[in-house]
């Protein structure tokens, strides 16, 4: 990509910044490889030819609306286009058939109204403004046309807009494929409201984002023979579930104990509940309400969005039945019990809590102490009643509660399914991808393992298609593409999946072995994966590693890893809650298949999330793929701030450099005919005296010109990496 060839003093280029990734300058001495430039921050830095890249002095200041017409495709240009364009509020810009999306932070209401919605219906692709109604237009057309399934891939950081774009897309299908007002609710209305309900229950504020997703979802809307909705499915993964007995200043839990605990009066009397700041598992957070939102109004929206997507109203009083008795739950405090190292409720407080957990969950009393204060022991010849300490017995209040609130979330899943209907007749649908971007943090556990695994099979995804369609459009223009070379991340996906002796599989067999702690988990990591090049050891570390991801490394601990991983019930919580009076506590824990075998009980989370990528990429395969990258301007979550290094690492991430990258391998720049002769003209104006074609006229100036491993194309000149810089310097010279 480097362009020192066309280098010279007066050059104007950018230069590699700490601060703000790129700023631009002006060469003003150069000596072989070693030049100065002096940047418009006023500082001279001296750098190799090879790391500064040129200013396209002739980009239209306000941006294109597509990056891969920029001249120039190189890192420092496409930041400079994307900020330029979001300085005018034009949050949306295309690199080639993705679709960028920058979070402006502020309501834009016009963006997304009806009569947008109109313009986009039918509009060819790239004709209008970039935006996601485009993108579904152009996936419900070509799903149409060409009877293809299509999928949207919206990714990003958290908080980046991955929901809201989500909905976006719904609601223009849902326009484009909605049944003119039919009585009762429609199929497109109950798909449109399941996103409340999953709001109220899988998202919460976090430091990151008010209303972050804590789960990920794939909405499968499916389409019948005239092109009109007739099914929808909602596939969901990994719900977080820590957050429902632990929540970190200013963080929140789920929004739906809020609501509940705004509700009118007569309902909070009935579940006994009353302010947040009494429930221990509200507040171990000093963050309540949140700007702007009205817990109150949007416990009756939840209702209401609960009665369209076909929740009754049964159900619903025993939805937040199960949700009052968890923050009851939460309140059971134990003391020390008579016995050596056995505990029970602490005081009156302690056992009011019980004795109201119990009613609301419609089970014994005694029974539910009993499940929190004893773990049942069987072995071979006898079954022996152990007391639980008072630390154990807060564990095991904490896991019924885990247990509780993930087995409502998928009930509400499962139910807004069995609701809407799935069509057995359509053979077409859309598919809209929600899910978590690629994560890194200080501290990294099982949940970024798993997120950042489902980004790594995403990413192989994508990187497959974008070199699929840079080859399509070099068989269309019939030029040669076999050089292009194609970088693979199936060694990652092998380290970390493998069957057996991926990092999966060697965490279930540490799960399964009574022993096992996190370090002897570590130490068998650090064995097996001696010579990985995907993989390494921490300096000092004892238990953490370190995977050298696609976007970049990322260190683990594994210190919460094994328990994690582990998925069972205690077969106590799952007697007691079996055994309720109330149908529907009951049916969350039907009895499993497995009791009464001898079979091992151990599941692994990880093993079923991998199960559920594996499927989800199935699906995905069979659909044409359609891609949308939001990004994340600035942490402040403020309007109009344009952070250049934090964005182009989210880039980085997204896979848009990689994209960016297979193009620039490749032929980075395409020029139609017209506008490479009206640019370059001037070079070999003998060719433009009007006897020569479009085609011919490029051909001749390229002879003159003398530049190897162009090609042309039947509508276009390609042009290797650097080319056009060339040639923009030649121009000058003349
Ligand atoms: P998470 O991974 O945490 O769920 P996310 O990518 O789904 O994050 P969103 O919840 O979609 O992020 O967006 C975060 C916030 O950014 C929204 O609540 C909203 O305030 C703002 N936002 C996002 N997209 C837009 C938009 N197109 N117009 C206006 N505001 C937006
Ligand atoms: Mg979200």
């Amino acid at each position: 990509m480097a362009a020192s060839v066309s280098l010279a003093v007066g050059s104007l280029v950018w230069v590699e910044d700490p601060d703000t990734a790129w700023i631009d300058g002006e060469v003003v001495e150069i000596k072989g490889e070693d030049i100065k430039v002096l940047c418009t921050s006023g500082k001279t830095v001296a750098v190799k030819a090879s790391n500064v890249y040129h200013i396209d002095t002739e980009a239209p200041p306000c941006g294109v609306d597509d990056m891969t017409r920029l001249s120039y495709l190189h890192e420092p240009g496409v930041l400079q286009n994307l900020r330029s364009r979001y300085d005018m509020n034009e949050i949306y810009t295309y690199t080639g058939s993705i679709l960028i999306a920058v979070n402006p932070f502020m309501r834009l209401p016009h963006l997304y109204d009806i009569h947008m919605m109109a313009q986009y219906k039918g509009a060819a692709f790239g004709e209008l403004s970039p935006h996601p109604f485009a993108v579904a237009d152009a996936a419900y057309r070509q799903m149409i046309h060409e009877g293809i399934s299509q999928s949207i891939l919206v990714s990003g950081e958290s908080g980046a807009g991955k929901t809201e774009s989500t909905k976006l897309l719904m609601r223009y299908l849902a326009y484009m494929g909605g049944r003119a007002a039919t009585e009762g609710r429609t199929v497109e209305q109950q798909v449109l409201e399941s996103n409340p309900v999953l709001e109220a229950f899988g998202n919460a504020k976090t430091v990151r984002n008010n209303n972050s997703s804590r789960f990920g979802k794939f909405v499968e809307i499916q389409f019948d023979q005239k092109g009109r909705i007739s099914g929808a499915a909602v596939r969901t993964y990994l719900l977080e579930r820590s957050r429902v007995c632990q929540v970190s200043d200013p963080e929140r839990n789920y929004h739906c104990f809020y609501m509940l605990c705004a509700a009118p009066p007569e309902e909070v009397q009935k579940y006994k509940l009353g302010n947040p700041r009494t429930f221990h598992y509200l507040n171990q957070s000093n963050c309540y309400e949140l700007d702007g939102v009205d817990d109150s109004k949007e416990y009756i929206d939840t209702r209401r969005a609960m009665e369209i997507v076909g929740i009754s109203n049964d159900e619903q009083d025993a939805i937040f039945r199960v949700v009052a008795a968890i923050l009851h739950l939460g309140n059971i405090e134990f003391a020390k019990g008579k016995e050596m190292d056995s505990s029970l409720p602490k005081d009156e407080k302690s056992h009011f809590h019980l004795t109201t957990a119990s009613e609301l969950l419609m089970c014994d009393v005694k029974a539910l102490e009993d499940s929190l204060c004893k773990r049942v022991i069987v072995t071979r010849d006898e079954t022996i009643t152990k007391w639980l300490d008072p630390e154990s017995a807060v564990l095991s209040r904490d896991a019924l509660a885990k247990t509780l609130y993930s087995r409502l979330f998928d009930w509400i899943v499962d139910k807004i399914n069995n609701s809407i209907g799935q069509d057995p007749n359509s053979k077409v649908l859309i598919g809209v991808l929600d899910i978590y971007g690629f994560e890194s943090f200080k501290t990294n556990s099982f949940e970024q393992f798993c997120i950042n695994l489902t980004n790594e099979k995403l990413q192989q995804h994508f990187n497959q298609h974008v070199f699929k369609m840079e080859q399509e459009e070099y068989t269309k223009e019939e030029i040669d593409w076999s050089y292009i070379e194609f970088v693979d991340n199936q060694d990652i996906l092998d380290l970390i999946e493998k069957k057996p002796g991926g990092i999966i599989a060697l965490l279930d067999e540490a799960c399964m072995f009574p022993r096992s702690t996190n370090e002897t988990f570590a130490q068998k990591l650090y064995q097996t994966f001696n010579n990985h090049k995907r993989f390494s050891k921490p300096k000092l570390a004892r238990s953490d590693f370190t995977i050298h991801h696609y976007a970049g490394d990322v260190t683990y601990q594994t210190e919460l890893f094994l328990d994690k991983n582990k998925d069972y019930v205690v077969a106590e919580h799952q007697g007691l809650l079996n055994a309720s009076t109330c149908a529907f506590v009951a049916s969350l824990f039907p009895p499993s298949p497995e009791e009464s075998s001898n079979k091992s009980k151990f599941s692994s989370i990880g093993s079923r999330f991998k199960q559920q990528l594996v499927s989800l990429l199935e699906t995905l395969s069979s659909t044409e793929p359609h891609y949308i990258r939001c990004v994340k301007p600035n942490n402040l979550l403020k309007p109009a701030i344009f952070e250049s290094k934090n964005v182009l690492q989210q880039l980085r991430c997204g896979g848009v450099m990689e994209a960016i990258r297979i193009s620039c391998a490749g032929y980075p720049t395409r020029k139609p005919f017209d506008e490479f002769v009206d640019r370059f003209g001037i070079l070999a104006p003998e060719v433009l005296d009007g006897r020569n074609d479009e085609v011919t006229a490029c051909k001749k100036l390229m002879e003159k010109v003398r530049l190897d491993g162009y090609q042309i194309g039947k509508t276009k000149v390609f042009l290797r990496a650097g080319q056009m810089a060339e040639l923009d310097a030649r121009r000058t010279e003349v």
